[in-house]
């Protein structure tokens, strides 16, 4: 199968799509990557999941991609007497390290440092900004707090603090435990939550080894700041819209998905759009014109991916909620005005060789109207390249790395295929030709232009542009 837009749809899984019927109807409807939320999944559910997905994958003969997304410093305060509490506006409210159930005049913020972090005139946004409030008076094991704006709180709400420097790195003794568990399971992708500096990565680099891809959701304000030197650690960014409104003033949320997702197509590293895309097809079979408008906006910026949430992991309608995606992007694609817009921002190449011959293969493949681009890549890297320059054709990355084409899956206009290296340089036009053809990409006496790097199997050394024909048997190249 091959999907008919350049934008790829990543679908989060839940309770209303966890059994491999679902996956499968998923995939079918255009999910091209699935996110397992470790905010939700036990090991055991989330190895099911990763098993059911392979199966579907098997079944479907595509890779498909797994996100396990980890839950990072998610800050919560403790439990109440009665499970909640009014307060009123203008009161104060005390964050403290003392263990009882709370009251309307404190409750515990278990997290010591923390509680020694918080400064006067620091903001505490608790349950999504719901609640307001601001610190008046810190103690170090105690915060005493102004409500500034809504009235309820609740057990185990979280907190979010936009002002402070938060202490921590990105992993919490759960994620390193749900790391370990998700890397054994196979994943592809690990994405990493509340990040706030490039340090942040390093431990799971290390313990990944190369294992999985890491995705960074920018959700913090900390974490925008350091834009640069983030992406330059990251192998992807998130546009984590959810936390990045609660923790950034929502106005600045649009301009911020701008500045990202263009940053991230000038490093060529892929980039997600996420969060309430769909948010009303949560209980509803359609959606608002607002959010068809929020979509198409996602794919005219040339993002990699755009994200379904509760959508379809515990909403009434997750595979209309596919549908209605895929239905959007490929309209948007289609419009007169699609490709003026994303090749507005396209990044000039860097001075490698691989950029060289991306930008030449896109050029003379356009110039041409060529059928496809093939690259063999088996890292992935060449392919990134080729699709940092989003062509209008599609691109085909070839790679013997099964690990490699489903990492790719999350990459704009990317199909890939996995297939062994080709012996020589004619076996490797005739294959490229083949599975040009055999994937539905063009018919006899069409041509596609193969990239490469001679001598073969030579990592990161593309050097090598070939325009082929496709035989009339489809079998050969000439
Ligand atoms: P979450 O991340 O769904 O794990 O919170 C995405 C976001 O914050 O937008
Ligand atoms: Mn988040």
């Amino acid at each position: 199968m091959k999907r008919s837009r350049k934008v790829r749809i990543l679908a989060t899984l839940g309770p209303a799509s966890s059994d491999e019927v679902m996956i499968r109807k998923l995939y079918e409807a255009g999910a091209d990557v699935f996110r397992i939320n470790m905010s939700h999944a036990d090991h055991p559910l989330m190895r099911t999941l990763v098993e059911r997905i392979r199966s579907v994958e098997k079944a479907v003969s595509r890779p498909i991609g797994i996100l396990a997304d980890l839950q990072g410093p998610k800050l919560r305060v403790g439990k109440f007497a009665d499970g909640a509490v009014e307060l009123e506006v203008g009161q104060t409210f005390i964050f403290d390290d003392n263990p009882e159930p709370g009251n309307a005049k404190r409750v515990e913020l278990p997290h010591p440092e923390i509680l020694r972090s918080v400064k006067k005139g620091d903001r505490l946004l608790i349950d999504d900004g719901r609640l307001q409030l601001k610190a008046v008076k810190t103690t170090g094991t105690a915060i005493e707090a102004e409500v500034v704006a809504g009235t309820r709180i609740s057990d185990r709400k979280g907190v979010s603090l936009p002002d402070t420097d938060l202490p921590v790195g990105a992993l919490t003794d759960k994620d390193r435990r749900d790391l370990d568990a998700v890397l054994q399971a196979g994943v592809d992708w690990i994405a990493l939550s509340f990040i706030q500096r490039p340090e942040d990565l390093a431990e799971v680099r290390k313990v990944a080894r190369g294992r999985a891809a890491l995705m960074s959701k920018i959700e913090k304000p900390q974490a925008v700041a350091r834009l640069a030197e983030i992406i330059e650690l990251s192998d992807a960014l998130m546009v984590a819209r959810g936390d990045l409104g609660v923790e950034m003033p929502i106005e600045a949320v649009p301009g911020i998905q701008k500045q990202l997702t263009r940053a991230a197509r000038r490093a060529g590293k892929p980039v997600v759009v996420a969060t309430q895309m769909l948010e009303s097809m949560i209980s509803a079979p359609a959606p608002t014109r607002a959010e068809v408008s929020d979509v198409a906006t996602a794919v005219f910026e040339g993002a990699d991916a755009i994200m379904l949430s509760a959508e379809s992991a515990a909403g009434d309608y997750p595979v209309e909620a596919v549908g209605m995606m895929n239905a959007i992007a490929e309209q948007v694609e289609k419009d007169p005005t699609y490709a003026g817009i994303v090749h507005a921002q396209r990044a000039e190449p860097e001075a490698t060789g691989a950029d060289a011959i991306s930008l030449a293969a896109r050029q003379i493949a356009e110039t041409l109207k060529l059928s496809a681009i093939v690259c063999y890549t088996s890292s992935g890297t060449t392919g990134l390249r080729a699709a940092r320059e989003r062509p209008q054709v599609p691109i085909i990355a070839l790679s013997p790395v099964v690990e490699t084409a489903r990492r790719l899956s999350l990459v704009w206009g990317t199909h890939c295929v996995v297939t062994p290296d080709a012996t020589d340089l004619d076996d490797m036009v005739d294959r490229a030709c083949r599975i040009a053809f055999s994937e539905g990409f063009c018919r006899p006496g069409d041509r596609i232009i193969v990239t490469a790097g001679v001598p073969l199997r030579t990592p990161g050394a593309t050097n090598m542009l070939r325009i082929a024909y496709i035989g009339s048997d489809g079998l050969s190249g000439i």
